[in-house]
C-alpha cells in the first residue's frame, strides 16, 4: 500500500517509527507535511498539492496533527477523504477530541466516568460553581491546554477563586475539576487501537507534582489494566469515533474516570515503557481495515 503520514516532523520519534513499521511490513511509506498542501475545493475532482506539483494517490493516511495546527491540518485531512483516501482517524473524530469540553459531554451522554466537572464563562457566580463541583481541593484547567501547561491544582478555595479570577480576566476557557487525589500523583495512558487496548503504562508524576505528564517529569512503567479500565477506554475511544487513541484514566474511588481522549498519542512513551511494537500494531489495523472510499463519520455529537 501506499500510506501517507500527515506530520510536520519527519524526526519526531511516532513519524519516524510509523515510517519505519510500513516499510518493514513493505508499504511505501510518504510524510507529508500538512501546512505545505494546498487544495481545490470546488472542483468535481479534488486535488492536493504538495510542494508545487501534485500529491500522487495514497491508499490510506495516518494524521498525526498536533494540537497548534487542527484547523488547517483537519482541513488537509478531510479532502484526502475527500478524494476516498482511508484515514487511520477521520477527521470529524479529530476535530470532536480535540473540543475538551464537548469530548466530555460525550463521554458522560454514554455513562463512562468522569471526575465532576464545571464550565462556566461569567466569573460572577464562581461560588455558586465551586459549590457544584464538590468545593476544594480543585483541579483548575485552561482548555486550550497540553501536556499539564495550564493545569493547576488549588488546595484552598480562596485559592480556586483567585485562579479563576485571573483566567477569567485573561478571558481563557476553563474547566473547574473535582481533585481525584487518590489517583496518587498517577495516571494511565491506554492506546486504543480499533476495539482493543494494545498497551498501557501508568505514568507516576516526580516528587511534589500532582501532573504525572512525561513532559514534567513523570516516570512510565508498564501496568496491567482492569477489565473494567479496559472496557472504559475501548469505549471511550468509540464514542469520540476514533480507531486509535490515547485514553488517559484516574484510578478514583468511584472507579476509573476518563481525563482525555487523545486522537495524535504519541508512540514514543508507551513503546519505551511496554516493549511494544505500537508502531507495527497500527500499520497492521490499517492492512485490516483500509478500503478506497472507507470513511464515513464514526460516532456521534
Ligand atoms: P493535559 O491534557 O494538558 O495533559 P490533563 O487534564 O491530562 O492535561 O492533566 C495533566 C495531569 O494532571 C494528568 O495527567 C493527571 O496526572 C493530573 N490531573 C489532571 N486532572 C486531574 C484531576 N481532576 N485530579 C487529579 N489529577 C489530575
Amino acid at each position: 500500500m501506499k500510506i501517507a503520514v500527515l506530520s510536520r516532523g519527519p524526526k519526531l520519534y511516532s513519524t519516524r517509527r510509523l515510517v519505519e513499521a510500513g516499510e518493514q511490513r513493505g508499504h511505501e511509506m510518504r510524510v507529508v507535511n500538512p501546512l505545505r498542501c494546498y487544495m481545490n475545493i470546488s472542483s468535481h475532482r479534488p486535488e492536493i498539492h504538495y510542494k508545487g506539483a501534485e500529491l500522487e494517490p495514497f491508499d490510506a493516511v495516518i494524521p498525526r496533527i498536533g494540537a497548534s495546527v487542527t484547523f488547517y491540518g483537519t482541513a488537509v485531512l478531510r479532502q484526502f477523504e475527500m478524494m476516498g483516501v482511508y484515514p487511520l482517524n477521520e477527521s470529524v473524530a479529530i476535530t470532536r477530541a480535540r473540543d475538551k469540553l464537548r469530548s466530555l459531554q460525550l463521554l458522560s451522554r454514554k455513562g463512562l466516568g468522569l471526575p465532576i466537572t464545571g464550565f462556566a464563562h461569567h466569573a460572577d457566580d464562581i461560588d455558586d460553581m465551586i459549590g457544584l463541583v464538590g468545593g476544594a481541593p480543585l483541579v483548575i484547567k485552561l482548555l486550550e491546554g497540553t501536556q499539564g501547561r495550564g493545569v493547576v491544582l488549588t488546595e484552598t478555595k480562596q485559592a480556586a477563586e483567585s485562579v479563576i479570577d485571573a483566567f477569567n480576566g485573561l478571558r481563557a476557557n476553563i474547566l473547574i475539576q473535582e481533585f481525584i487525589k487518590e489517583a496518587g500523583g498517577s495516571d494511565l495512558r491506554c492506546f486504543v487501537i480499533g476495539d482493543k487496548v494494545v498497551a498501557a503504562m501508568k505514568r507516576t508524576a516526580k516528587e511534589g507534582e500532582f501532573r504525572s505528564n512525561l513532559h514534567r517529569g513523570g516516570s512510565a512503567e508498564i501496568i496491567k489494566l482492569t477489565p473494567e479500565e479496559r472496557s472504559t477506554a475501548v469505549r471511550s475511544a468509540r464514542v469520540m469515533g476514533l480507531n486509535v487513541a490515547g485514553v488517559d484514566i484516574l484510578r478514583s474511588n468511584h472507579g476509573p474516570v476518563v481525563l482525555e481522549v487523545n486522537s495524535s498519542p504519541g508512540l514514543e512513551g508507551i513503546e519505551t515503557a511496554t516493549g511494544k511494537d505500537v508502531a507495527g500494531m497500527t500499520i497492521a489495523f490499517i492492512e485490516k481495515n483500509a478500503r478506497r472510499g472507507r470513511t464515513g463519520t464514526k460516532g456521534k455529537g
